[in-house]
């Protein structure tokens, strides 16, 4: 089943890769599937930029697509930065960079305190237009130092208590075990698999 990917972002690639890797699907980026524009994530919520997403893409390319907005949520700052995570140090910020914003806003708050989610919402947009959401999150809390190689984005600092590490001292399989987004698109694949469309 070939699925084309509607992002931008090589890390998503990567891991959507390793989470489907083993099952049926050829996931294609945008970019390899013929699609050069841009895209304007003004939706309100992650899933609204999921599907912005996917139904841009599908506009041009048809077939089945999906799309992944995901962000971090953290408590102490009423869901901040939320959907806003890629863009909220500026558009050119590096990982670092708003790792070091989110201190910044961080400061003062005890560690106890610093409790956040990542969340991922997948659109799908099926060939005749129609379409579906799913949500995946992963409870943990912003750390005061970055530890770990592993994934990208906000993992050297998302610290998951119960294993006294962060998830970017996880291993891949590990992270994806546990992940918002290992979560989402498993409940994608069941989804897919009730309609019958993938074995
Ligand atoms: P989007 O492209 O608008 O969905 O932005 C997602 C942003 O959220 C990424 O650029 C990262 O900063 C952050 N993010 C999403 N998923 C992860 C993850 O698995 N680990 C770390 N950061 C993530």
């Amino acid at each position: 089943m070939r699925f084309i990917l509607a992002t931008g972002n090589r890390d998503k690639v990567r891991e959507v890769n390793e989470i489907l890797a083993g099952l049926p699907f050829e996931v294609v980026p945008m970019r390899e599937a013929g699609f050069a524009g841009e895209i304007e994530e003004d939706g309100a919520t992650f899933e609204e930029n999921a599907l912005i997403k996917a139904r841009a893409v599908h506009a041009v390319t048809g077939g089945f697509v999906m799309a992944d907005d995901s962000g971090l949520a953290v408590d102490a700052l009423d869901g901040a930065p939320g959907i806003y995570s890629a863009r909220f140090a500026g558009p050119d910020a590096t990982y670092p960079e708003k790792i070091a914003k989110l201190w910044e806003l961080l400061r003062g708050v005890p560690e106890e305190a610093r409790t956040a989610q990542f969340v991922c919402a997948i659109a799908v947009v099926r060939p005749d237009g129609t379409s579906f959401t799913v949500r995946g999150t992963c409870e943990g809390r912003i750390a005061s130092e970055m530890r770990g190689q592993g994934g990208f984005g906000y993992d050297p600092v998302f610290y998951l208590p119960e294993r006294g590490r962060t998830t970017a001292e996880l291993d891949n399989d590990e992270k994806h075990a546990i992940s918002h987004r290992g979560r989402a698109l498993r409940l994608m694949v069941e989804r897919l698999s009730a309609e019958g469309l993938h074995p």
